[in-house]
């Protein structure tokens, strides 16, 4: 950490500051040039607000140097994090995997039909909420623990992952036995005790941006999970508010190349809630992939104009094929590749 003092600071504000960070745990170097003082504050302490220095008597600027978060940051392991499950589907490596399906788990004929269709396309995981964050409580709230069953059947049928939000933690481990991802919304990015509590099961979180979370904020949630034990994190950038009312969010596809920087955890892209609107999907899923994402996240829908949630932005099956064709293709040109599309299980 950087502490420059003002011009004008006595040999006793300094002194003051010194004292501060030294009872902080910090060793202090100091600089003094021709009109300033500078302090440099060296430590492997990361809980301390700048705050606080900066409301001492003589400071101009406190600049914070490392990260505040440790397990989630690239030095903690540069080459990489890669998530791996027993089908043999690694997230973070060199191929891209495509996670698609409904919004919600609606009923056993959607959720069959849609499985079936993406699993032909390539898709290796089937996603569907059984707990459903609607923003109004007049929505539908989703199907709960038969959702989770029949999210369980449609995977071992198609040969499918399974991931699935969890909203609160009792529901976590009614969802154990059914799930292998479990999906963190947006909504619940900073809920701290869910995220501890995350950080004991040893399942791979993914981990949504919520909405008004900045990246820092994001890579401090995952530390949470990480500091609890679970490594196996993965980031998901969905879409942000911003002043932008066209779209249901801003997709901010420049986080995934910034997180790739500072963090060795996969990213995922979610361009449905990113966009909000079915024909902006694929463009933003295009460039996911272009910028390097690990994981997309798509929602599908058979019948989309009769979804109980979020029909707007699923794709038709047939779109969902012909976006998995052209990613085929972008991939390679930004030296990934996708997925190869699982063997499916015969009846
Ligand atoms: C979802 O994936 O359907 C969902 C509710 O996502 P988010 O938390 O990003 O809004
Ligand atoms: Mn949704």
């Amino acid at each position: 950490m950087i502490v420059a003092m003002q011009e004008t600071a006595t040999e006793e504000q300094i002194q003051d500051v010194i004292e501060h960070l030294v009872r902080m745990g910090f060793s202090v170097h100091r600089t003094t040039g021709e009109r300033q003082s500078i302090l440099a504050a060296v430590g492997a302490r990361v809980d301390f607000d700048t705050r606080n220095l900066e409301v001492l008597a003589g400071v101009e600027h406190v600049h914070r140097i490392s990260a505040p978060y440790k397990l989630a940051g690239k030095a903690f392991r540069p080459e990489g994090t890669i998530v791996k499950f027993a089908n043999g589907v690694k997230v973070g490596g060199d191929e891209v995997v495509v996670m698609a399906g409904p919004c919600s788990v609606e009923s056993r004929d959607q959720l069959f039909t849609v499985a079936e269709q993406i699993a032909r396309a390539g898709a290796r995981a089937l996603r569907g909420g059984a707990f459903k964050p609607r923003s109004s409580p007049y929505s539908f709230q989703g199907l709960g623990l038969e959702g989770l069953k029949l999210l369980r059947e449609a995977g071992d049928r198609f040969n499918l992952l399974i991931i699935s939000e969890v909203m609160e933690i009792s529901q976590i481990e009614l969802m154990m036995p059914y799930i292998d991802i479990f999906q963190v919304g947006a909504r619940n990015m900073q809920n701290f005790n869910l995220l501890r509590e995350l950080g004991k099961v040893r399942k791979p979180v993914l981990l949504k941006r919520g909405i008004a979370a900045t990246i820092e904020e994001l890579l401090l949630s995952a530390e949470y999970i990480m500091s609890g034990g679970n490594y196996d994190v993965i980031l998901c950038e969905r879409g942000i508010r911003t002043f932008e009312t066209y779209t249901r969010n801003t997709m901010d596809v420049c986080a995934i190349p910034v997180i790739h920087k500072l963090s060795h955890l996969p990213m995922a892209a979610d361009p449905s809630h990113g966009t909000g609107i079915r024909d902006k999907v694929a463009p933003m899923a295009r460039a996911s992939v272009a910028a390097g994402t690990d994981v997309l996240l798509i929602e599908v829908h058979h019948d989309p104009d009769k979804a109980l949630s979020d029909g707007a932005q699923s794709l038709y099956p047939e779109q969902f094929s012909k976006l998995m064709d052209e990613l085929r293709m972008i991939a390679p040109a930004v030296g990934r590749k996708l997925a190869p599309a699982a063997q499916l299980v015969r009846t």
